[in-house]
């Protein structure tokens, strides 16, 4: 037994190290691309200029540093953890909870979701300094951040609570199917799961993205009739339009669309319209500074990022990634039924004697599948290039190459996306291809 359970402790901890060097090996060849490439290159001239250039390198270093630093944190926690027997004492402090609150310790459902609530405080207490450093330093330092102190508390308070009453009451319904599902219960725990991605994604755009951002719908005009027209012409079933205040958040601009069958909306940031204002915004601010260029898209390009979104529901890429998931799913809890009985894997996490199953739950979700989570995370990044590119093309089909290519150059000024990677690092990291591959694929004659 003891052989078994230090096979299991010194694996995990070896993989862990070992994932953790070959991130950190990744990371540091960008940041010397970042320290070494000065001058925009040859190829990128036409592209972006030199101060833009200089600009978004020098983000990009600041955010290589920060993101080394993060992982040596989140490694060395998860260490700290695992060598210090941390679930077996959160395990305990749960306990304490479900007794303090006048409940049977042993009833493991509550239990559970006070492991839950346990382990979600100290995350998000652990990672708090990071997350306020990267948004009023890091993001504040190169003029992207917008959030306010107070939007910025009350904005993580609703997410830490919005996130409890989804997570909890989902955690308890996981124990429970497992305790009383029988020998198959890892097909039960699967459909549970198949009918909550369902019942949250459709629950999702009324009820819980409202409580964090301001939709309204996009105003008549122009851009709304010809996005109405563009949607008609390849039969996309829309039913809402939506401009989201992102800029509330951040200067960062994007666009997607959601929703099942025939309700699906289309959602723009505010950042990317060029033309468009919140109707509290005194726009004479913006148009009379002649110093400040305005960010964003016109019309034009605007649908031709459309045009790319729409390509990604054409081609079923939403669908396809969902079946994805949900086949991996079925894996990880097939596996997880074949171990969560193994007491070697509760003995190598510090349990002599129970065998709690949603620690079990996380030790395999976590631990045992990590090496299967790194290969699958790196397939389905080479996948997410793919269907990149595959949007692309459909939008080009669609006549819009030119605006596309002007979009997309636009939009990496804006954000102050690096144009140069080191390739080891772009393959593993990147599920957009670069953008000097984009513009080359759209600029290809078929
Ligand atoms: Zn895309």
């Amino acid at each position: 037994m003891l052989l078994e359970e230090s096979f299991i402790l010194y694996g995990v901890l070896s993989f862990l190290f070992l994932e953790y060097l070959w991130e950190l090996y990744l990371s540091i060849r960008q940041h010397k691309i970042y320290q070494q490439v000065v001058k925009v290159p040859e190829e990128l001239k036409e592209i972006i200029n030199e101060e833009t250039y200089n600009k978004a390198r020098v983000y990009g270093l600041d955010k290589s540093l920060f993101s080394i630093v993060e992982e040596v944190f989140g490694v060395a926690t998860t260490l700290a953890i695992i060598l210090l027997n941390g679930f077996v004492h959160f395990w305990n402090i749960a306990g304490v909870i479900v007794s303090d609150l006048g409940y049977d310790m042993n009833n493991e459902i509550l239990r559970s979701a006070a492991l839950m609530l346990t382990m979600n405080v100290f995350n998000t207490v652990v990672s708090l300094p990071f997350s306020i450093y990267h948004t009023f330093v890091l993001e504040e330092n190169h003029g992207f951040n917008k959030q306010t102190i107070g939007f910025f508390i009350k904005d993580k308070i609703k997410a830490f609570v919005v996130g409890q009453a989804i997570m909890l009451p989902l955690i308890s319904g996981v124990v429970y199917i497992v305790k009383i599902g029988g020998n198959y219960f890892f097909i039960y725990l699967w459909l549970f799961a198949m009918a909550m991605t369902f019942i949250l994604l459709t629950i999702y755009p009324n009820c819980i993205a409202p409580l964090f951002d301001k939709y309204t719908p996009l105003p008549d005009g122009e851009l709304r009739t010809c996005i109405e027209e563009l949607a008609a012409s390849i039969d996309f079933p829309l039913y809402k339009l939506y401009v989201v205040e992102g800029s509330k958040r951040s200067t960062h601009s994007n666009a997607y669309f959601y929703g099942f069958f025939k309700n699906k909306r289309i959602v723009l940031f505010d950042t990317l319209l060029k033309d468009y204002a919140p109707e509290d915004a005194i726009k004479s601010d913006v148009k009379d500074d002649p110093e400040s260029e305005k960010k964003g898209c016109d019309n034009a390009e605007v649908l031709a990022v459309l045009a790319h979104e729409l390509g990604h529901w054409k081609l079923n890429h939403v669908l396809k990634n969902i079946v994805i998931m949900q086949l991996n799913l079925f894996l990880i809890f097939l596996v997880f039924g074949l171990l969560f009985q193994y007491e070697a894997m509760y003995h190598a996490f510090g349990f002599q004697h129970e065998k709690p199953i949603l620690i079990g739950f996380l030790v395999v979700l976590k631990f045992i599948f990590s090496p299967y989570n790194a290969v699958l995370s790196f397939l389905m990044t080479i996948l997410s290039r793919r269907f990149e590119f595959q949007a692309d093309a459909f939008a080009k089909s669609l006549g819009r190459s030119k605006f596309l290519r002007q979009a997309l150059i636009k939009l990496n000024k804006d954000n102050l996306g690096f144009p140069v990677y080191d390739w080891m690092y772009s393959m593993w990291h990147h599920s957009h291809p670069p953008l000097l591959e984009r513009l080359k694929a759209l600029d290809k004659s078929d």
